[in-house]
C-alpha cells in the first residue's frame, strides 16, 4: 500500500514529537513530506537527519537565518539538506499546510497562528489531524462550513475530541442527548481561591497527569483548556453548549463521553498517552496494533468524577459565555487568553488577572454577529492589541 505523506505543523513541540514517534513506529504506512517549527532549529536538524522530509518551515526571522547558515555550510555533506526547500514566517506555514500531495497535515502549532495554513490546506481537500484547538475556538464556524464545502476531514486529536470522535463511531449524530467531557482539573483542582492569588508559574505548570506545552499547561491550570475544549466540541460535534457538561475526573482514564437519547452512555479509556489519539487520527478508519501501554483497571480500581468549580476557575465560565454569545466573543477570549498566558509565563501578571483581562475584553470589543474571516483576523488583532494597551 502507499504510503501517507504527512506533514507536521510544530513539529518540534510536545504533539508534534509524539506524532513523529508514532511515525518512527510505522514506517511502512507513513513518510514526512513537510515540518515546520517557530525557534527549535537543532531539534528540527534531528527530525530532517531522521525524517528526510522534502520542505521545512522556520516561522522566527533570526532562526530562519541562522538555519540557511547551517544548510550552506553543511549541504555538501548532508545528502538531507541538498535539496531541501526551506521556508520563512507564516508564510513558510502556509506554503507547507497547501501542499498539494499531502494526505494528512497534522496541525500541532499552538495559538491562532494555525488558522489560515489549516484554511489552505482545507481548500485543497486535505484530511486535518487537529491539535490546534485554538483554530476552531477563534474561527470554528468558518473552519466546519469550509470543511463540508471541501469535503476535508476533520479528525481531531485531542483526547476528549478523540474519545468523543470514537464513541461517536457508527452513531446517528442527531441522537445525542450529551457529550459529557472530561478534565482532570489540572494542577489546583480542589485548592480553594485564596490559595490561587499568587500562585507561581512553576506550580501552574505542573500538570499532574500529562506531561505537554507550556501554554496548553497553563490553560489547564486555570480550566481555560476545558473552556477551549467546550467550544472546540462545539463545532466538531454540532452540539449546544448547555448539552456539553464537564466532568472533573482527577484520573484521566475516561477521556470522554456521549450520552445518547435512550440514556445509554459509551465512553473511551484508556492511558492517558497522547499517542493514542495521534495514531487515531493517523489510521482512521482502521486502528493498528501498538505497544503502548494496557489499561489495567485493577491498578487504578475507583474513577471519580466530580462538578468544576466556576468561581475558582472562572475561565471555563467564560468560554461558555463566549460560546452563547457566540459571533465574534469566542476570538477575543482566545487572543486575550493566549496574550495573557504569556504574560503570566514572563511574570507579568497574576494567575487571576488572566480571567480579569479576558471579561475585560470580551466586554469592551465591538460585536459582530457573523464575523468573515478577515473579521476574525481584525477582531484577534484588536484584542491584542487592547490588552496589550492595559497592561503596557
Ligand atoms: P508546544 O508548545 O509543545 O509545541 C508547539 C509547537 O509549535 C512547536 O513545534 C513550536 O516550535 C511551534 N510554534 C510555536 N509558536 C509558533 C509560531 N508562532 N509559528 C510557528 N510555529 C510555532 O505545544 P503542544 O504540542 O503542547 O500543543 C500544540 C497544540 O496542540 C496546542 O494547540 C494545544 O492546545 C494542542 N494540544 C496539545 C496537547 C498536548 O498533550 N500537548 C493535548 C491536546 C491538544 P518551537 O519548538 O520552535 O518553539
Ligand atoms: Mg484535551
Amino acid at each position: 500500500m502507499k504510503k501517507k505523506n504527512i506533514s507536521i505543523l510544530g513539529s518540534t513541540g510536545s504533539i508534534g514529537s509524539q506524532t513523529l514517534d508514532v511515525i518512527r513506529r510505522n514506517p511502512n504506512d507513513y513518510q514526512v513530506e513537510g515540518l515546520t517549527v517557530n525557534k527549535s532549529i537543532e531539534k528540527l536538524l534531528e527530525q530532517i537527519n531522521e525524517f528526510k522530509p522534502k520542505s521545512v518551515a522556520i516561522f522566527d526571522d533570526t532562526a530562519y537565518q541562522d538555519f540557511l547558515d547551517i544548510v550552506k555550510t553543511n549541504q555538501s555533506t548532508n545528502p538531507n539538506l541538498s535539496q531541501l526547500e526551506v521556508y520563512k514566517g507564516h508564510e513558510g506555514l502556509i506554503k507547507i499546510a497547501s501542499s498539494k500531495t499531502i494526505d494528512i497535515l497534522v496541525t500541532a502549532v499552538v495559538g491562532m497562528i494555525g488558522l489560515l495554513p489549516t484554511v489552505e490546506a482545507i481548500k485543497n481537500s486535505t484530511t486535518i489531524a487537529l491539535a490546534n484547538k485554538e483554530t476552531l475556538v477563534t474561527a470554528g464556524k468558518i473552519v466546519m462550513d469550509l470543511a463540508r464545502q471541501y469535503k476535508a476531514k476533520i479528525l481531531p486529536v485531542d483526547s476528549e475530541h478523540s474519545a468523543i470522535f470514537q464513541c461517536l463511531n457508527g452513531e446517528d449524530s442527531n441522537k445525542i442527548d450529551k457529550i459529557l467531557l472530561t478534565a482532570s482539573g489540572g494542577p489546583f483542582r480542589g485548592r480553594p481561591k485564596e490559595d490561587l492569588i499568587k500562585v507561581s508559574k512553576s506550580a501552574a505548570l505542573k500538570h499532574p497527569n500529562w506531561s505537554m506545552g507550556q501554554k496548553i499547561s497553563i490553560d489547564s491550570s486555570t480550566l481555560m483548556n476545558k473552556g477551549l475544549e467546550v467550544i472546540e466540541a462545539k463545532w466538531l460535534f454540532d452540539v449546544e453548549p448547555e448539552d456539553i457538561v464537564v466532568h472533573v475526573h482527577p484520573e484521566s482514564i475516561v477521556h470522554s463521553m456521549v450520552q445518547f437519547e435512550d440514556s445509554s452512555v459509551i465512553a473511551q479509556l484508556g492511558c492517558p498517552d497522547m499517542r493514542v489519539p495521534i495514531q487515531y487520527a493517523l489510521t482512521y478508519p482502521k486502528r493498528i496494533d501498538s505497544n503502548f501501554e494496557r489499561l489495567d483497571l485493577f491498578k487504578i480500581a475507583s474513577l471519580n468524577f466530580e462538578k468544576p468549580n466556576l468561581d475558582t476557575f472562572p475561565c471555563l465560565a467564560l468560554a461558555y459565555r463566549a460560546l452563547k454569545e457566540g459571533g465574534s466573543t469566542a476570538t477575543v477570549l482566545n487572543a486575550a487568553n493566549e496574550v495573557l498566558v504569556e504574560k503570566f509565563l514572563a511574570d507579568k501578571i497574576g494567575f487571576y488577572d488572566i480571567p480579569k483581562y479576558i471579561e475585560q475584553a470580551m466586554d469592551e470589543h465591538s460585536f459582530i454577529d457573523r464575523p468573515t474571516l478577515d473579521d476574525i483576523l481584525a477582531t484577534d488583532a484588536w484584542t491584542r492589541d487592547y490588552i496589550e494597551s492595559i497592561l503596557g
